[in-house]
């Protein structure tokens, strides 16, 4: 037995420290956290068993690690995690074993809401925000703070910081909202990038970035829990959110108190079927004891307080049937297999469809047509299929087959190097050129209201619109006669598109579909180049030097406009009449049309707020120095940029005289 029980703690350690990596490093979990959770319990019950508490088995200590690409900060407080429970019971253990650590009868609590996100410390100094570091193995972690302070609702200083002089901490959950991830999903699927498997890791990934300005385009948010400074030993948990929430801190508003068990399980059962209704994910309950006091008394493990316990949610599952896999083709060719399922209901609405993302992933899965399968939403979104139900398996069923040939037009499919997905490489494939349509009229690029997919399918199989500048082609007879139309919404929808005919240049860049280039590269093409004509002509380095622009951007940009095809396609726009008019020129403002670089680490402001700041005032934000740039703005750590600008004789600037010039007009 004991041989047995050793050989199994070993292998259960090996297995949660893997699974620990892909949780914490890789934000790409393979298993769900129920399972992760249920081997924790059987490796600490073995180890009880046998009185093996080796310091470095993952019971004893905070799981995850600080990363290589930020600086490595000690805490000043240690980070601890939540012991974790999943039923009524062991919230009444819990109970009990509070009330007998502090000899009382009954105990204040206060229950929150778990968010699902990622656990941060924020250290204020008189006021100021100084640093923001995430959790990483408890004791040290990383210095994320130019991604923290892009989260708008952070102040960097509070209000009330007299009221609190020196140092102190507060700690949240960044998250990311329902909204943010499913349009960040939805571009990383238009641009053939591997989608987030949930918001949770999408945060964690994001906050994990080097570049500060996609970590602003994702919008992430906080809520804030805890209140540490040198005299927060007397008040209650109570008064320390109320303090946060004062102090112009977001606190997620439906904390409460509960002065039984019953109401703690009454919270619990509200949030456990409400939760689908929120726009952020949660994955439990957390019950605090209220009294600062009382929490010091009853202390903490290696790992968790003893005053604290996080009840968690089970991932809500449905179980249905796969009727059908489809292969639906993208518009930049990739064809992603989708699910058709037998409607179910899950979390608040009916699901049908699934996305099984890639062939490996169908693969892995081994999901095949007609299996039963268990479902789950990642968010309120498009949900996944999390595994099959193996005992329902037909013994008739088969391997899916991947598809040779693209579902819509019929030339092969291919896969490139280092890509998981299949490609319909034939640019005139009719599936590709609707879903080119479709975004073409989209939101953020041409926004022609009234040309939806369906419309666009019609007209397509009318012959009225085989090209994307045969939008502005159409004739209001030609659409009056089709059913379903009258002479009345023909005429608004020829009126919308001809509104719509003068676009600014970056709209303009991004409704081409450039691949990887999304609506922030297209704004920052056309406000540092600022003619369609120069974008066209950019050189690899040339886009390279752009900030944030890698080699696949660059190559892409490059490849898109040297492509006949897609030359002819501007050309005809531009025969159509479609006019670019061009970002407004700044003329007004502190430094109009002066070119910035930014270089090292600002003392206050992040990258993004002092490029905000000075395109605000008329100025412009490129990445590398040159004859054409007009001011360095150098902070702390200044690398080769600064040697090069004071070799060109160009005016170096800091952020002291930057804030003075724009506040002095
Ligand atoms: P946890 O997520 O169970 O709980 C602690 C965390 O809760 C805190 O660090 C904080 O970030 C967060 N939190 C959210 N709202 C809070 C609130 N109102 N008050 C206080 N804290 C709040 O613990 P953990 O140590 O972050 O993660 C461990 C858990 O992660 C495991 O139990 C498991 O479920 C999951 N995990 C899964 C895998 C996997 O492969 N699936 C791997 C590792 C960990």
């Amino acid at each position: 037995m004991s041989i047995e029980a050793r050989k199994r703690i070993a292998e259960l350690r090996e297995l949660i420290n893997k699974y620990d990596y892909e949780y914490y490093v890789l934000a790409q979990p393979s298993v769900d956290d129920f399972t992760y959770d249920r081997l924790m319990k059987e490796l600490e019950g073995l180890e009880t068993e046998l009185g093996d508490f080796a310091p470095d088995s993952p019971t004893q200590r905070v799981s995850g690690v600080p990363t290589k690409n930020f600086p490595t900060v000690a805490h000043e407080n240690p980070m601890l995690s939540l012991a974790n429970s999943y039923s009524a019971e062991d919230i009444h253990d819990f109970d009990r074993r509070v009330r007998q650590g502090l000899n009382k009868s009954q105990v204040d609590y206060i229950v929150e809401l778990k968010i699902d996100g990622l656990a941060i410390s924020m250290i204020y100094g008189n006021g100021r925000l100084l640093r923001a570091v995430t959790r990483g193995d408890g004791e040290k972690g990383d210095d994320v703070t130019t991604n923290v302070k892009t989260i708008r609702s952070i102040p960097l200083s509070i209000v009330k910081a007299e009221e609190i002089p020196g140092k102190f901490e507060i700690r949240g959950e960044i998250y990311m909202p329902h909204s943010s991830f499913v349009r960040i999903n939805r571009e990383r699927e238009e641009q053939g990038e591997p989608l987030f498997a949930n918001p949770r890791n999408a945060a964690a990934g994001t906050l994990k970035m080097q570049d500060a300005r996609i970590v602003a385009h994702r919008q992430l948010s906080i809520f804030c829990y805890a209140f540490i400074s040198s005299d927060t030993s007397a008040g209650t948990h109570s008064e320390n959110l109320s303090f946060i929430q004062n102090s112009g801190l977001p606190v997620n508003a439906e904390w409460q108190k509960c002065t039984d068990l019953s109401q703690i399980l009454a919270y619990i059962q509200k949030w456990e079927s409400k939760r689908s209704e929120l726009p952020y994910d949660i994955d439990g309950v957390v019950i605090k004891v209220n009294a600062v006091q009382d929490q010091i008394q009853l202390g903490m493990t290696a790992k968790s307080p003893r005053w604290a316990i996080a009840y968690k949610f089970k991932a809500e599952q449905a179980e249905t049937q796969v009727k059908e896999i489809i292969w639906q083709v993208g518009r930049t060719g990739i064809v992603t297999p989708v699910a058709g399922l037998e409607p179910v209901f899950l979390a608040g609405s009916t699901v049908s469809r699934a996305t099984l993302h890639n062939p490996d992933e169908i693969r892995r899965k081994d999901i095949r047509r007609s299996d039963f399968v268990f479902i789950e939403k990642g968010g309120d979104i498009i949900p996944k299929v999390v595994a099959v139900n193996f005992e329902k398996r037909s013994p008739e069923s088969q391997p899916e087959q991947f598809p040779e040939n693209c579902p819509s037009c019929q030339s092969d499919l291919i896969r490139l190097e280092d890509e998981v997905a299949l490609r319909c490489i034939n640019p005139a494939c009719p599936a590709q050129l609707l879903r080119r349509i479709g975004h073409f009229v989209s939101r953020d690029a041409f926004d022609i209201a009234g040309l939806g997919p369906a419309i666009i399918e019609t007209f397509n199989q009318l012959g009225l619109i085989s090209s994307i500048p045969d939008i502005f082609r159409l004739q209001e007879n030609q659409i009056a006669e089709i059913e379903g139309f009258g002479e009345k919404s023909a005429a608004k929808l020829i009126e919308s598109i001809q509104k719509k005919k003068v676009q600014p240049l970056d709209r303009f860049i991004y409704s081409l579909g450039i691949p990887f280039i999304g609506i922030s590269a297209a704004r920052q093409l056309a406000g540092e180049i600022g003619t369609l004509q120069r974008i066209m002509n950019l050189t690899t380095s040339e886009l390279e030097a752009l900030e944030g622009f890698g080699e696949q951007m660059a190559g892409s940009v490059v490849r898109f406009f040297a492509d006949a095809v897609n030359q002819k396609l501007i050309k005809e726009l531009l025969d159509c009449g479609i006019e670019i008019s061009g970002l407004e020129k700044p003329t007004g403002g502190v430094f109009p049309g002066k070119t910035f670089v930014i270089t090292g680490t600002l003392p206050t402001l992040s990258r993004q707020e002092a490029t905000e700041l000075i395109q605000r005032h008329g100025g412009k934000v490129s990445g590398s120095v040159s004859a054409r740039t007009d001011y360095l703005l150098a902070g702390e750590n200044a690398g080769s940029k600064l040697g090069r600008a004071k070799q060109l004789g160009i005016k170096i600037m800091d952020e002291t005289e930057l804030l003075a010039r724009v506040k002095n007009g």
